[in-house]
């Protein structure tokens, strides 16, 4: 029996090894501590609270986003960056004449530490609810550990955060007569949630989007990703979902990704309509995510192929 048992362990290895083989050429390696750390200090600085339209401002910090949106029975907060983001919240929110206790739902774009890292110090300085989709949710209270991203731990874990809440696809969530729909557009974490509502700008209703991030993280694999096998067809529904969402005006987890620096200064020249209504840039953005996916689907099967 030990003999046969050490076949099937060679066998494995061998099988194992094969696999590596397989994918050594279409990917890099996961990003390494250094890297994670030059990319996260480069988003942690203050910058001004901003008006963004109707009830919508900016309380986030220069390169990781948070949205509060503000009602008369008390205000959502959507992500909360990293934890020492959160003064940097409490601050804004105080400067455009709002209370932190008045926050009574936290939300989240996706569950990675610099979007939902301050969760937990939020929800204790605010004793607002977190509602969360089911796959976030565990990675939530995990505190990042069940992510499947392979990056260094240490550069990916926070405090867990307990959430009141599961939000299902295309459920509603109400407060003070404003309502804000989730989509579940998962993949670039496993409970990625997209959310929309209806706000005034330029004299009309306009389409909202919160975009919940659609990007393959540095060092995943999409075929045969054992840590999650689906990921593909997951990404191909994500994007069929988010390319039929009506959309006018798009808000994103990083500035960069729905070009905050260069709306905001329109926002300060006193621009005739609101430089927010930009539904080119939503087109633009969705395909630019989509091509990078599908370039890499297209990078890993030819490399399976050789
Ligand atoms: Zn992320």
């Amino acid at each position: 029996m030990p003999t046969r048992r050490l076949a099937i362990a060679f066998a494995v290895i061998a099988a194992g090894l094969a696999r590596a083989a397989d994918s050594a050429p279409s990917l890099p390696p996961p990003p390494d501590r250094a890297w994670v750390k030059k990319l996260f200090d480069g988003w942690r600085a203050p910058v001004p609270p901003q008006h963004l339209l109707a009830n919508i401002y900016y309380v986030g910090a220069s390169g990781v986003s948070s949205f509060l949106l503000t009602t008369p029975e008390g205000h959502f907060l959507l992500d909360t960056g990293f934890a020492d983001t959160v003064p940097i919240i409490q601050k804004s929110v105080e400067q455009l004449g709002f209370n932190l206790a008045d926050i009574k739902l936290i939300i989240s774009s996706h569950a990675h530490i610099d979007h939902v890292g301050g969760h937990a110090l939020m929800k204790t300085l605010t004793g607002a609810r977190v509602l969360a989709s089911g796959a976030d949710a565990r990675t939530l209270e995990s505190g990042g550990a069940e992510d499947y991203i392979q990056w260094p731990k240490d550069t990916i874990i926070y405090a867990p955060v307990k959430v009141d809440r599961i939000v299902a696809d295309g459920e509603r969530v109400t407060l003070g007569g404003v309502t804000l729909t989730a989509h579940l557009t998962p993949g670039h974490t496993r409970g990625a949630t997209t959310w929309t509502m209806d706000a005034t700008a330029d004299g009309k209703v306009q389409h909202v989007v919160f975009f919940s991030s659609a990007s393959i993280n540095d060092g995943t694999r999409l075929v045969n990703n054992p840590l999650f096998p689906d990921l593909v067809d997951q990404f191909e529904a994500t994007f069929a979902k988010l390319k039929a969402l009506p959309c006018d005006i798009f808000f994103a987890p990083h500035g960069g990704q729905f070009a905050m620096a260069e709306k905001f200064a329109g926002l300060e020249r006193g621009e005739k309509s609101n430089p927010f209504v930009d539904p080119a840039g939503w087109r633009r953005l969705i395909a630019g995510a989509e091509k990078a996916f599908r370039d890499q689907w297209q990078r890993e099967q030819t490399a399976a192929a050789k």
